[in-house]
């Protein structure tokens, strides 16, 4: 496998020197931090009145953690770390759950913000011979513009086709001989769908590889996008409080995801106790953004359940890498008192060769009792006229849930193109109780 470098030295550096490094850095980030109206009272109140207050990287612990709600209490401008005139970006998040919390690049920031998602282009193998088409949502959302800047920055053609208008992103696909994509997982699955009516078939295209990411696939889904177009799939996992996508990216090994760790400090802990927990569990993934002087984050919990790989990665760098993302803690259900991911049903449809590309999770109440209900898709040459195989066919996906998460669920099986989709971030559950 041919591993390249964006940033060799840095990419690579010992572990020992990278902790040097984030330790300068996060001093600063206090220093940052301090500036702010938001962290001036908050940080004294856990003892903290200068970064000179920290005496080593393990005395991140001592800082107070931020959640969601800090961000949107301190709307618009109490996070705000440098004079507004020092400003140049700003973005906001998708608001999936709530209020958007918006953020704060400085030109400096943004220039490294660039360079780490180059990085991460660079070690899917992309480069300035690949023609990129960029299907993420531009606007206040990160994942189109940050990574599109960074596409830009390693001297690929962009083109920022926003999501959207099938017929033009496949006319683009074809004239431009697009080879590399980035979209939503669920966006990339929508896409295939619709080929046939346009009378595509992917060997028919230049598309070589995709990013996807903004929200939670299994890797059964990954390896569907694979097969169905002929592709490499890399996962992308960024949030906008982070400045979006290049946060954490997979490299050519396709084995989790490295987190520049220069750029970021991560924390595994317990959602609970809110205490590390052990090497290699999981648990919600807490970051410091450490390049950030317009906006200093730390400890910022994202609410998203991951762990930390233990061991190094085969392409030689040495930035730790992060499971595959299990959910939110925010997005599990309870349903009859047992605890479900939608990530857990999602595997096990996903993985049934005849399940098509799309699904829906539905939670009623049933007199004192929950009532789900798992809708799905199926491929069209399962569509028979014998109702026999579609009844077995129910029973078997309702006997794998069953034997996966312990509840009974409801199937329903769809013709493809019935149930809703969605060109941004795909909505799975609908909860009705
Ligand atoms: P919002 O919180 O409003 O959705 P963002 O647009 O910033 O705001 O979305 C970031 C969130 O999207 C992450 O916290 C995570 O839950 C989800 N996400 C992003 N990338 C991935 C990925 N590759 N896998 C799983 N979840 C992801
Ligand atoms: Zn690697």
């Amino acid at each position: 496998m041919e591993v390249k470098y964006w940033n060799k030295e840095i990419e690579t550096i010992e572990r020992e020197k990278l902790e040097d490094l984030q330790f300068e850095r996060l001093k600063k980030t206090v220093t940052q931090a301090l500036k702010t109206d938001f962290y001036r009272k908050r940080l004294p109140e856990f003892g903290i009145n200068s970064a000179e207050d920290l005496s080593s990287l393990e005395d991140l612990r001592r800082l107070p953690f931020t959640t969601k709600n800090d961000l949107r209490d301190a709307y618009p401008y109490g996070m705000m770390a440098v004079d507004r005139s020092e400003v140049v970006r700003m973005h906001a998040s998708s608001g999936t759950t709530g209020t958007p919390t918006v953020i704060y690049l400085t030109a400096d920031d943004l220039a490294r913000s660039t360079d780490i998602t180059t990085r991460s282009i660079v070690a899917t193998g992309g480069g300035r011979e690949d023609v990129f088409q960029n299907m993420m949502t531009y606007g206040l959302f990160t994942g189109g513009i940050v990574l599109h800047y960074g596409a830009e920055a390693l001297g690929m053609m962009v083109i920022p086709a926003s999501s959207g208008n099938t017929a033009r992103q496949f006319k683009m696909m074809k004239d431009f001989s697009t080879s590399i994509i980035h979209a939503t997982p669920s966006y990339m699955l929508y896409l295939h769908s619709r080929m046939e009516e346009f009378g595509i078939k992917p060997e028919d295209l230049n598309v070589k590889k995709a990013f996807v990411g903004a929200e939670p696939h299994s890797e059964d889904v990954r390896k569907k996008i694979e097969r169905l177009w002929g592709i490499d799939v890399y996962n992308s996992y960024g949030l906008s409080e982070m400045n979006g996508p290049g946060l954490a990216f997979e490299c050519v090994y396709k084995d989790c995801m490295h987190v520049w760790e220069d750029a970021y400090i991560m924390e595994i802990v317990d959602p609970d106790t809110l205490e590390p927990v052990p090497d290699g569990e999981f648990g919600e993934l807490v970051l410091t953004i450490l390049q950030r002087d317009a906006m200093p984050l730390l400890r910022y919990r994202t609410r998203d359940l991951t762990r930390i790989i233990p061991g190094a990665c085969a392409c030689g760098r040495t930035h730790r890498r992060l499971a595959r993302m299990k959910g939110r803690t925010d997005d599990m259900l309870i349903i009859n008192g047992i605890n479900v991911f939608p990530s857990q049903i999602e595997e096990v449809i996903m993985r049934m060769p005849e399940v098509g590309t799309n699904y829906l999770i539905v939670v009623q109440k049933n007199g004192p009792l929950d009532r789900l209900i798992v809708k799905t898709e199926i491929t069209p040459e399962i569509l028979t006229d014998d109702t026999r195989d579609l009844y077995a066919l129910k029973k078997k996906i309702a006997e794998n849930l069953k034997a996966s998460i312990s509840l009974n669920p409801v199937v329903e099986l769809h013709e493809h193109g019935v149930l809703p989709v969605s060109e941004g971030k795909a909505k799975r559950v609908v909860d009705e109780r």
